[in-house]
C-alpha cells in the first residue's frame, strides 16, 4: 500500500516537475496541474491497465499461470488463483468420490436405480438394467413407473408404502422358466427413491421345493399309517380268528417296513447332502461289491415273487476287477438301487444285465439294462427328482419310495461321476453311472 502511495506521489512530482519546467509566467500553475491531474492520470491508466488484465486473465480462466508478481493487483491475482484451484480440487475430489459411489453401486450383485421426486430414473446400475430392460440412452429422465408394467409392481409404486418387498415376475419370466424379483423402494433425500431389485429366482425355487417335500414327506408317511392305524383298530374292536389276526399282523408289519424304508431313505439323503464328498483314498474291490449286489439281487427277485429262487434271468459281467475309490456305502446303496428298481418292474422271466467296464478312455462304467416295461421318453429328465414316480403303483406295491434314483444322483455327483438313463417304452432301460478315470484302479498283477 505504501508503494502505491509512493509511486502515485512519484507521478505526481514528474508531472509538477514536467509544469514547472515550462517556460512563461504559468509555471507555476502548470507545474501545479501537471503534477495533480496529469501525474495522477497517467498513474490511474497504469493502474487500470493491469485491472484489464487480471480480469481478462480471470476470463481467460487461465489459472494455472500467475497473471501479475507485483503490487496489489499481483496479490490480488494470486489470492484468486489460490481461490480458484482450491475450488478445483475440492471439485475433483468429489467428483472422484461420486464416481466411486457410482462404481460401488455398479459392482453390487443387486439392481440398484435411483428415481427423483418424479419418479423419473436418473441413473441405474447393469444389473438393473437387465432385471428391467432398462437402455442408458433411452431411458434416463423416463418415468419408471412406465417402463415397468407389471400390475403388482404398479400398485406397490403408487400405494408410497414401502416398507415391505414385493416379489414380481422378472423380464424374461416364462411358465416353463419363471424368473422371480425381489423389489423394494427406499425413500430418501427430498422425495426421491432408491430401488433395489434381487433375482430370487434361485430362493422361491428351494422355498418351492422345500414346501413339496414336506408334503410329499407328510403324503407317504400319512398312507402306511393311515393303514396301520385301520388295521389297529380292527384289531381292538373285531373278534378275529386267529388266521385273520395273522394276517392282518403280516400287513401291518408290511406298511411298518414301507415306513422304515421311507424313514432309512430320507436319512441317507440327507446324510449325502450334509457330508463332504467323499475323497479318492478309500478304494473297493469291484468284484466283492458286484458279488454282494449279486446276491442281494437274487434275493429280492425271489422274495417279491414270493419264490424259493431268483424268477429273473439276471447276469452280471465284470470285466473290470480292479478298484473303485470312492464310499463303499454310498456305491452300494446306489448300485443297489439300480438293480433293485430292474428287478421291481421287470416281470417275472425277464432280463436283467449288470455290466462294470473300464472304458477305453480309462473312466469306469457300471450299467444295468433290463428288458422291462421302459420309460416314456418325457418321464427322464425328471426320473431323478425326490418321489417322482412314473408307475405309482408299481412304485408302492414293490416297496418303492421314489427316492432311489434321487440318492443315485446324488452319490454320482458326490464321486464325480455322471448318470445316464437311455429308456425305450416296450423294450427296457439302460442306467449308467460312468466313473471318472481318476477312481478307477487297474487290479495289481
Ligand atoms: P421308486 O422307489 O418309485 O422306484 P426311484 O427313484 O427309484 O423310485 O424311481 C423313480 C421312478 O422311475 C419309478 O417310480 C419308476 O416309475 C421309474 N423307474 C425306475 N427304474 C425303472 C426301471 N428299471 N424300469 C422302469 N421304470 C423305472
Amino acid at each position: 500500500m505504501l508503494w502505491r502511495l509512493f509511486t502515485f506521489l512519484i507521478f505526481q512530482a514528474a508531472g509538477a516537475t514536467i509544469g514547472w519546467m515550462q517556460p512563461g509566467p504559468l509555471r507555476p500553475t502548470l507545474g501545479a496541474l501537471l503534477g495533480v491531474v496529469g501525474g495522477g492520470v497517467i498513474w490511474l491508466l497504469i493502474d487500470m491497465s493491469r485491472g484489464v488484465r487480471l480480469l481478462r486473465w480471470l476470463r481467460l480462466g487461465a489459472t494455472s499461470e500467475v497473471a501479475m508478481r507485483t503490487g496489489m493487483w499481483g496479490e490480488l491475482s494470486d489470492r484468486v488463483r489460490r481461490l480458484v484451484r482450491n475450488r478445483e480440487q475440492l471439485t475433483l475430489e468429489s467428483q472422484s468420490r461420486l464416481q466411486d459411489f457410482l462404481a460401488a453401486f455398479q459392482a453390487s450383485p443387486n439392481g440398484v436405480v435411483m428415481l427423483d421426486s418424479h419418479g423419473q430414473i436418473e441413473w441405474f446400475n447393469q444389473i438393473a438394467a437387465s432385471h428391467f430392460g432398462l437402455d442408458s440412452e433411452r431411458d434416463k429422465l423416463q418415468h419408471f413407473g412406465n417402463l415397468v408394467r407389471d400390475p403388482g409392481f404398479a400398485s406397490y409404486f403408487s400405494s408410497q408404502n414401502y416398507s415391505t418387498e414385493l416379489v414380481m415376475p422378472g423380464r424374461e419370466s416364462t411358465p416353463s422358466r419363471p424368473v422371480k424379483l425381489s423389489v423394494q423402494l427406499h425413500p430418501y433425500g427430498e422425495g426421491r427413491l432408491l430401488l433395489l431389485s434381487r433375482d430370487v429366482t434361485a430362493v422361491e425355487q428351494a422355498e418351492a421345493m422345500r414346501r413339496d417335500f414336506v408334503a410329499n414327506v407328510s403324503h407317504e408317511i400319512r398312507t402306511p399309517l393311515t393303514v396301520l392305524s385301520g388295521f389297529v383298530e380292527t384289531l381292538q374292536t373285531l373278534p378275529l380268528d386267529e388266521e385273520e389276526r395273522v394276517r392282518y399282523l403280516a400287513l401291518m408289519a408290511l406298511q411298518a417296513e414301507r415306513m422304515q424304508t421311507l424313514v432309512s431313505d430320507l436319512l441317507t439323503l440327507s446324510r449325502l447332502e450334509g457330508s463332504p464328498p467323499p475323497g479318492g483314498s478309500e478304494w473297493i474291490q469291484v468284484g466283492s461289491l458286484a458279488a454282494d449286489l449279486e446276491q442281494e439281487g437274487r434275493s429280492l427277485s425271489a422274495a417279491l415273487h414270493g419264490s424259493p429262487d431268483c424268477v429273473h434271468h439276471l447276469l452280471f459281467e465284470t470285466s473290470f476287477l480292479g478298484a473303485l475309490a470312492g464310499s463303499r456305502n454310498e456305491l452300494r446303496s446306489a448300485m443297489s438301487n439300480l438293480v433293485g428298481n430292474a428287478i421291481r418292474y421287470t416281470a417275472a422271466g425277464g432280463k436283467i444285465k449288470v455290466r462294470t467296464t473300464l472304458l477305453p478312455d480309462g473312466k469306469g462304467e457300471f450299467s444295468v439294462t433290463d428288458s422291462g416295461p421302459g420309460i416314456a421318453e418325457e418321464h427322464i429328465p425328471r426320473l431323478t427328482e425326490r418321489f417322482y414316480r412314473v408307475d405309482r403303483s408299481r412304485s408302492r406295491d414293490t416297496g418303492g419310495t421314489g427316492l432311489g434314483l434321487a440318492i443315485v444322483k446324488h452319490v454320482a455327483q458326490r464321486h464325480g461321476a455322471e448318470l445316464k438313463i437311455e429308456s425305450q417304452l416296450g423294450v427296457g432301460s439302460t442306467f449308467n453311472i460312468i466313473f471318472p478315470a481318476s477312481r478307477m484302479r487297474q487290479p495289481s498283477a
